[in-house]
């Protein structure tokens, strides 16, 4: 069985670690050239699946970007729902593809 810390070990790989741009980390929604900069670092990311995932099982991740998809304008906001359930179809391709 895994330790806690290995849950997480898909972040080493993440694309966007030691980028500085905040819409990742910002409370703040970022403009939209911002999050387009941001996303595109998550187009390339090779574990962007599993950062996905992580957001989706825990719905108190509400602060910058997941999985390629911004999180945050409050937990019951309309744009998180739209982000939520564009990570949950990302998942479920990704789970068909696989078979
Ligand atoms: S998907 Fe985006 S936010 Fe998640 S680890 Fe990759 S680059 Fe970072």
């Amino acid at each position: 069985m895994g330790s806690v810390n290995d849950r997480y070990a898909w972040q080493d790989q993440s694309a966007c670690r030691g980028t500085d741009l905040p819409a990742f980390t910002s409370h703040r929604q970022p403009g939209r050239r911002a999050l387009a900069a941001a996303t595109a670092i998550c187009g390339r990311c090779p574990v962007r699946l599993e950062c996905g995932e992580d957001a989706l099982t825990d719905p108190t991740f509400t602060v910058g970007i997941w999985g390629g998809y911004y999180l945050g304008g409050g937990q019951y906001s309309r744009a998180r729902a739209e982000s939520v359930a564009a990570l949950r179809a990302q998942s479920a391709a990704a789970r068909e593809h696989a078979q």
